[in-house]
């Protein structure tokens, strides 16, 4: 061991639950904590490597899912939040006291994710998230630091998880981007 992926998966992966209808995240504030109501359970759960994902200190990798847009809503001390960077196109949601993302919303109505909003399920002391299942944006832990000679090992621990390592999205959310882009040009059927 010694190297730390994420905290919620150097354990081990803990499997979700099908059934799991939703729950709150808190952010790390000690009072006046920002709290998020999901009415529904998490898809996509992966590790991202990228350097624009919220992660825990220490962390080398965030954990993200997404929820349906509609079903995500701030529920108290939303006055904390604040756009981490306007001109992204993942609006990052943060708290202003700790830090913390929220949820990060796409406004893009062309976007291939418009409709979802990103979330960070161990923010949730609630049990049932569906769990991470690959890594995302590997390569790009290299841009924050993590020297290259290092990435053989991190790969091996990511697959030995059954966290398969891509060095971008994984192949089913790429097919997603490239027929939303086939379409919009007409190459695809809408
Ligand atoms: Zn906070
Ligand atoms: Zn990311």
């Amino acid at each position: 061991m010694g190297l730390s992926i994420h905290p919620a998966v150097d354990h081990g992966v803990r499997p979700g639950r099908p059934d799991f209808g939703g729950g709150k995240l808190y952010c790390k504030c000690g009072s006046e904590q920002v709290e998020v109501t999901i009415a529904s359970n998490s898809a996509h759960n992966h590790v991202c490597g990228c350097s624009k994902c919220w992660k825990p200190a220490g962390a080398t990798f965030s954990q993200v899912a997404v929820v349906p847009r509609d079903s995500l809503q701030v529920t108290a001390n939303g006055h904390k939040l604040a756009v981490v960077d306007s001109s992204a196109a993942i609006q990052r949601h943060a708290c202003q006291g700790c830090g913390t993302h929220m949820y990060g919303r796409i406004e893009d109505t062309g976007h291939p994710f418009y409709g979802l909003d990103f979330v960070h399920t161990e923010l949730s002391p609630d049990d049932g998230w569906s769990a991470p299942e690959f890594a995302a944006f590997v390569s790009s832990i290299v841009e924050a630091g993590t020297p290259p000679d290092q990435m053989n090992a991190i790969r091996r621990r990511l697959n030995e998880l059954g966290l398969p390592p891509y060095d971008c999205l994984s192949p089913a959310l790429m097919d997603v981007i490239a027929a939303h882009i086939a379409k919009s040009k007409g190459v695809l059927a809408a």
